[in-house]
């Protein structure tokens, strides 16, 4: 049967211990051991099942990691005090000095200034592609190669992975495939492409409520004890620990995650489809316009919709920055990064959150000074949201233009 990441999430049982309807919450970061020779197998990882340090790991953060591994449908995760922290660790795991990376070029600003311009210090090498492009993709691998790297959608062009096609060439030359899918949860489950690790930022949809930063790995056992490994683990070393009051937090959160992914879904077909019939230049994967329309399509759940981030290309910066401006004084939303939030947020892509891109490769990716990237909020009221829009763009003099495309 087909995973139904969903009903994961729900099936996943914590009626335990005092009985409590949610999981109690670890407050410790030691634990004891009955015997000390416990102890001593704890720490040679012969004897499993008892905590050791909450660095390692704790039972909140477990419970956490349980319900994530279940939605993603991977034998472990492991969680970590950001997304950045997921992200930098499992690539230290993963490469060596004089290993190489071939990565999407469209990803997160952060993601792609630590494999630009942090790991080059440790001889690891990124080659960075146009994703939606298998053969410049294979082109850029060779015998040093040991990580194929992707959003499932990425950020902030919304350009769609084909999962299937970069399995294929992580089997062919023996890579570990590791996507990203902050921007879909729910809505793709890149395990069931053949991706080898999923990695979230727990900030963003998955938390849902823009209270906390967090991120998470999701794995193979194996691959899960190696990153929590006493001797060589990165997530162990590195110590980007999540706190178990956060774990704990978050994974009530998680529980209304496919309600509030339809909604956000739902919202932001609406405006994307209302918007491009007005004559804006939308960027939104579930319109047929979207160029990997039809890959995305293959991709999804469908019943959680395509995921709650389009973008509107608004031609300069100053009528970006204009429009935002009136949205945010319209009250439609916040001038913030980030995403997932119940109400809607927007930023200038090129001058925020991937400003460690350089002008010039902004440009070769196609991403333009006027792009901004809109997370749809949980609106209860789309089309009152909708034309809202409308008074915007004609308050600032778009509205116009807008229409004029068409
Ligand atoms: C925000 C984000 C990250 C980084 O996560 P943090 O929790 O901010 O460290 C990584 N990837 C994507 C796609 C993101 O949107």
């Amino acid at each position: 049967m087909k995973h139904q990441p969903a009903n994961a999430i729900q099936d996943l049982q914590f009626f335990r211990e005092q009985g409590g309807v949610n999981p109690s919450i670890s407050d410790s970061s030691t634990y004891t051991f009955l015997t000390a020779k416990a102890m001593s197998d704890t720490f040679e990882g012969t004897q499993e099942g008892c905590y050791l340090y909450s660095r390692h790991s704790s039972p909140g953060n477990q419970y956490l990691c349980d319900a994530l591994a279940k939605m993603e449908a991977t034998e472990d995760a492991q969680v970590f005090a950001s997304g950045m922290g997921a992200i930098t660790s499992v690539l230290l795991q993963l490469c060596k000095s004089g290993d190489e990376i071939v990565s999407s070029r469209t990803i997160y600003g952060g993601s792609y200034a630590f494999m630009k311009n942090f790991l080059p210090d440790f001889k690891i090498q990124t080659h960075f592609v146009d994703i939606t492009n298998l053969d410049q993709v294979e082109a850029a691998i060779n015998t040093n190669t040991k990580v194929l790297y992707c959003e499932a959608l990425s950020n902030p062009l919304l350009e769609v992975a084909d999962l299937e096609g970069l399995k294929k060439l992580a089997v062919k030359y023996n890579l570990t495939f590791v996507v990203d899918n902050t921007f879909t949860p729910l809505v793709i489950t890149p395990t069931e492409f053949g991706a080898d690790v999923v990695i979230h930022s727990l900030t963003k949809f998955i938390n849902g409520s823009s209270d906390t930063v967090g991120g998470v790995v999701c794995g193979s056992t194996e691959f899960i004890n190696a990153l929590k490994d006493v001797n060589h683990g990165a997530a162990m070393l590195l110590g980007q620990t999540l706190d178990s009051l956060r774990a704990a937090s978050i994974l009530k959160n998680l529980r209304t995650l496919p309600i509030r992914m339809q909604q956000h879904s739902k919202n932001a077909m609406y405006l994307a489809q209302c918007l491009e019939q007005a004559g804006f230049k939308v960027v939104y994967p579930g319109l047929k316009s979207h160029k990997s329309h039809k890959k995305m399509q293959q991709q999804i759940h469908p019943e959680f919709g395509y995921s709650g981030l389009l973008t509107l290309d608004l031609g300069t910066l100053k009528q970006a920055n204009a429009f935002m401006e009136a949205l945010q004084a319209e009250n439609v939303g916040y001038i913030a990064v980030s995403l997932g939030f119940y109400k809607t947020l927007f930023s200038a892509s090129g001058s925020s959150t991937s400003s460690e891109i350089s002008e010039e490769e902004q440009l070769n990716m196609g991403l333009s000074e006027g792009l901004v990237r809109f997370s749809i909020g949980l609106d209860f009221d789309i089309e009152r949201t909708y034309h809202a829009f409308i008074k915007c763009a004609k308050h600032v003099g778009i509205y116009s233009k807008a229409t004029a495309i068409t």
